[in-house]
């Protein structure tokens, strides 16, 4: 059967359409997550920009969706706080009435190496990175399971796969949520709710500025593509998994290459 330019135009632009869902970005002021809250929007998501320090950069994100068509909201909420994370989801509710996908994805570093990283260090990286996503799925995972409908994606790392000198705390917190994702997704599988992972490598962000330029190209001799990945490569991932139904308990690797 032939389709006219048309339909296949409108199909083309129905790829990954995520028309009226509500999705919750976590640290989606700046870097990767406000990328990831851009795309969200462009495909017809009512986005929630989560951030905790960064207010103008939230709204900056804002006006960019506005500026494109798109609906979001900016709510400042330290996710690594339980009762700021569950009224981050009871006000992104009562605002858009819904929610359906949850992009867990602030996360700070604190590198150290072991005999140098203080307990405040550790628990910092811990409770910004892993606690975080206790808080706010514990939050959404009711509403979810009611709906029978809901995306959790997980912002994790290469670091949490491969280790890195220096990351202890960081590595930890990766790992665990990995593992989370693994279990809570044999959970909720049979409710249409999906959980994954995405295990950026090293990504041209503010994080990744801050690793010293000796280190960088070391890395970089190291990455079969030779060079770091951008913010909308991470994107591209994420609404993949937004609209797969089939697919969950996976951690999908965005990295040039560097881990396999
Ligand atoms: P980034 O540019 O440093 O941005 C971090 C984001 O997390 C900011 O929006 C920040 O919000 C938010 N955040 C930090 N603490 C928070 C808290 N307590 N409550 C709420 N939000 C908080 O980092 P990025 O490079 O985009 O990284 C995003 C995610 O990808 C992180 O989980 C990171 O571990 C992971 N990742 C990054 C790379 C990379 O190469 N960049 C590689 C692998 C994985 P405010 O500015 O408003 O405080």
């Amino acid at each position: 059967m032939s389709i006219s330019q048309n339909e296949l135009i409108h199909q083309n632009e129905d790829t990954y359409s995520l028309k009226g869902k509500v999705a919750i970005v976590t640290g989606g002021s700046r870097g990767i997550g406000s990328t990831i809250a851009k795309e969200l929007a462009k495909k017809g998501a009512n986005v929630v920009i989560n951030y905790n320090t960064s207010k103008t950069s939230a709204y900056s994100v804002i006006e960019e969706i506005e500026f494109l068509g798109g609906s979001a909201v900016a709510f400042q909420t330290d996710v690594s706080n339980l009762d700021e994370a569950h009224s981050l989801v009871e006000e992104t509710i009562s605002h858009y009435g819904r929610v359906d996908i949850l992009i867990n994805n602030a996360g700070i570093t604190r590198d150290r190496t072991f005999k140098k990283l203080s307990k405040h260090e550790w628990d910092d990286v811990i409770n910004v990175n892993l606690n975080s996503i206790y808080h706010t799925t514990s939050a959404v995972i009711n509403t979810m399971l009611e709906q029978k409908y809901g995306r959790i994606i997980n912002i994790s790392s290469i670091i949490g796969q491969a280790g890195g000198f220096g990351q202890t705390n960081y590595s930890a917190a990766k790992s665990g949520m990995i593992g989370f994702t693994k279990s809570l997704a044999l959970e909720t599988a049979k409710s249409g709710v999906t959980v994954n992972a995405i295990c950026p490598g090293y990504i041209e962000t503010e994080m990744a500025a801050a690793i010293p330029a000796k280190v960088m190209d070391n890395l970089l001799a190291k990455i079969p593509m030779q060079r770091l990945g951008t913010t909308s490569e991470v994107a591209e991932a994420v609404l993949f998994l937004a609209n797969s139904s089939y697919i969950t308990g996976q951690c999908i690797n965005v990295n040039g290459g560097v881990y396999m």
